[in-house]
């Protein structure tokens, strides 16, 4: 099941993200190393790896936030040059402004976060509506669970009707059964709006509930080590025997547990 990571100088027209030979270095650290893999339209693609394997980076760069030092990154065949509307990014933190209510947060991420006109206000509504967050508009980050916040940090980052999702390990600090609960409600939202995702994890067990495909990475440097398919009917039972075959073939693929805390 395992496919090699091989990179490729033709694109499949499909793929709506397209990483070639990408590598970032901080002074003495180099955090990506030749690091190629695509992502086609409207998959969900989860990549795991150990602490310090360069996810976040990776991620970054294909945000536009970070550049790499060399490779190219293409969004629907185009260079990426900066951050743009076309991808939405929930960080791991949250990054939320304390001063601004529910409603201020994920009005920030509208094209004019100042524009009152009834097009914007509709349209944070449904946000709202979209993250279960109906009866919180008016409340501050700090009133909010850690699983509160980060239905604000997704609504934030879908408020452009981005084409790309981008998430960074964004449910690492809530508990088990909000978390399950917030997968559930990410695969609606991607179900429903049909966007192609990147999702981050250290959880193994987070990536085959959620992932089409899992991109299994490398440290020291950063690399892609594997690619994995995961051709499971959704919701995943994660006490099936496929379910679990797929969790021990990514963990040996890793060579030692990534995550052993749930
Ligand atoms: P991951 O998300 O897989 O934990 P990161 O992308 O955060 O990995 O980091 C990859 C490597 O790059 C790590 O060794 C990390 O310490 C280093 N690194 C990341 N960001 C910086 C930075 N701003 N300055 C220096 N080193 C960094």
């Amino acid at each position: 099941m395992a496919l090699s990571s091989g990179s490729s100088s033709s694109r499949d027209s499909r793929e709506k993200i397209t990483i070639q030979n990408v590598s970032k270095s901080y002074e003495s650290t180099q955090a990506l190393a030749n690091v190629s893999f695509s992502v086609l339209e409207g998959e969900f693609c989860c990549v795991v790896g150990p602490s310090g394997c360069g996810k976040t980076t990776l991620l970054r760069a294909i945000a536009g936030l970070d550049d790499p030092d060399g490779g190219s990154i293409l969004v629907g065949g185009d260079p990426v040059t900066g951050p743009g509307l076309n991808r939405g990014m929930v960080f791991q933190e949250y990054a939320l402004f304390p001063w601004r209510t529910v409603r201020g947060n994920i009005r920030f991420g509208l094209d004019r976060p100042a524009c009152d006109c009834p097009n914007c206000e509709a349209r944070v509504r449904e946000l709202i509506d979209l993250v279960g967050l109906k009866g919180f508009e008016d409340a501050y980050p700090k009133e909010l669970s850690g699983g509160m916040k980060q239905r604000v940090g997704i609504a934030r980052a879908l408020a452009p009707d981005p084409e790309i999702l981008l998430l960074d390990e964004p449910f690492g600090s809530v508990d088990a059964r909000t978390r399950d609960r917030l997968h559930a409600e990410l695969l609606d939202i991607w179900a429903q709006t049909g966007q192609t995702v990147v999702f981050v994890t250290h959880d193994i067990d987070e990536a085959v509930t959620l992932a089409d495909r899992v991109v299994v990475m490398d440290a020291d440097p950063g690399t892609v080590q594997s690619t994995f398919s995961i051709d499971l009917e959704r919701p995943r039972e994660r006490t099936s025997r496929d379910f679990v075959d797929h969790v021990a073939q990514i963990r040996d693929e890793l060579g030692s547990p990534v995550d052993t805390s749930h």
